[in-house]
């Protein structure tokens, strides 16, 4: 088995792709890759469903708004931000007309596959629990919103779901491909009372 602080480990250095992380702050990131901006502190950001599919974001030049198609991952909606907001800041990356950097360099490259790094943290263990609870809960009987499901303490990777008389409890398992699993444990027996 493996211990609990070396799965935490394996997990953080894993960045699973699955866990959503909850701390991303997409306008904080843009101010950090864009200091010396006029639109520094003044970025307004707006969602726009009009936008076409093909496009994550848009920028209005000669304002400080950038648009943003609305549903994106919290992830990729924030790469797509500070892409806009480098247009906002007037960056030339000198890739094409619109101040692009050449495909594959940066968060402003032209085929737009860049990542801005601090828009993906490796996810903290309050996400993973956090992810660890929805995870849990989809696998348990209806109605689901009536469990309580807690996971953890600490490095625990136990999670106990209860509702009325009825817990279960799941371990929390690292598979080869990175992600994690659920395995449910045994229920433990109710202890007998005295005679
Ligand atoms: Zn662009």
């Amino acid at each position: 088995m493996i211990h609990p602080a070396l799965a935490l480990a394996l997990v953080l250095a894993l960045a699973l792709p699955g866990v959503a992380v909850a701390n991303v702050d997409p306008l904080a990131q843009a101010e950090m890759a864009w200091p010396g901006s006029p639109c520094a502190g003044s970025l307004d950001v707006v969602h726009d469903p009009l936008l076409p599919a093909d496009r994550d974001g848009e920028f209005k030049r000669g304002t400080c708004t950038v648009v943003i198609r609305p549903g994106l991952p919290r992830e990729r909606e924030c790469d797509a931000i500070v892409h806009e907001a480098g247009h906002a800041a007037g960056f030339d990356g000198g890739g094409d007309h619109y101040g692009h950097a050449p495909a594959g360099q940066g968060i402003m490259a032209l085929d737009g596959q860049g990542e801005w790094p601090g828009c993906h943290p490796p996810p903290t263990l309050a996400d993973i629990r956090a992810d660890a609870r929805d995870e849990v809960r989809s696998v348990l009987p209806s109605p689901r919103a009536a469990w309580s499901v807690t996971c953890g303490p600490g490095l625990r990777f136990v999670c106990r779901a209860s509702r009325a008389r009825s817990s279960r409890r799941y371990r929390f398992v690292l598979t080869m491909s990175g992600n994690f699993d659920f395995a449910q444990l045994a229920d433990r027996r109710p202890r007998r009372r005295g005679k």
